[in-house]
């Protein structure tokens, strides 16, 4: 069967703004809107001839700040049962937040031999690309700079999760 990549982490890192450019649609809402969003959230990327499928968990995570940790926890329990890799996604913009350390630490714990990315996403310039190197902190092995919006170090991480695969 397809593989499936899971991208995960708190809200406002920017996991549908990777996940539209990933797979060139509008299937997962970028923005602010109050609520759930129910749009759809699975989408498929072909990549090096290969074509995966990506889940955007943030789809499901509603804005209300209070049930965010456990929302991003139940979902990432979802990710790490059925997906074959999982992309963390943070915010290479702002300081690390707990949930931030909470869910890394849940995915490290509970990934086994379960290929783990951490996408350091925001890093719009040089200088941001190199401060990437702070989220090593986190604990991933694997830990790509990029910039979403701009598509600057995609192809890298794509490279890293497909040879995972
Ligand atoms: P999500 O809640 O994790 O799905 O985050 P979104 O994809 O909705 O993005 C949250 C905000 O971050 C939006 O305003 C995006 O435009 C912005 N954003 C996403 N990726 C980037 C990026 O690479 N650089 C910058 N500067 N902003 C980004
Ligand atoms: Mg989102």
């Amino acid at each position: 069967r397809m593989p499936l990549v899971a991208i995960c982490g708190r809200p406002n890192v920017g996991k549908s703004t990777l996940f539209n450019r990933l797979t060139e649609s509008r299937r997962s809402i970028v923005g602010d809107e109050p609520g759930i969003t129910r749009d759809r959230i699975y989408g498929e990327v072909e990549w090096s001839g290969r074509t995966v499928r990506l889940v955007d968990t943030g789809g499901v995570i509603p804005d209300d700040e209070a049930l965010i940790p456990s929302e991003i926890f139940r979902q990432a329990q979802v990710a790490l049962e059925e997906a074959d890799a999982i992309i963390m996604v943070v915010d290479g913009r702002t300081e690390l937040a707990s949930p931030d350390r909470e869910l890394a630490r849940l995915l490290l714990r509970s990934g086994g031999k379960k290929p783990l990315f951490l996408a350091v996403n925001k890093a719009d310039s040089a200088e941001m690309f190199a401060q990437a190197e702070n989220f090593r902190q986190l604990g991933f092995k694997n830990v790509q700079p990029i910039s979403a919006e701009h598509g600057n170090g995609i192809g890298d991480l794509l490279d890293e999760v497909w040879a995972a695969l």
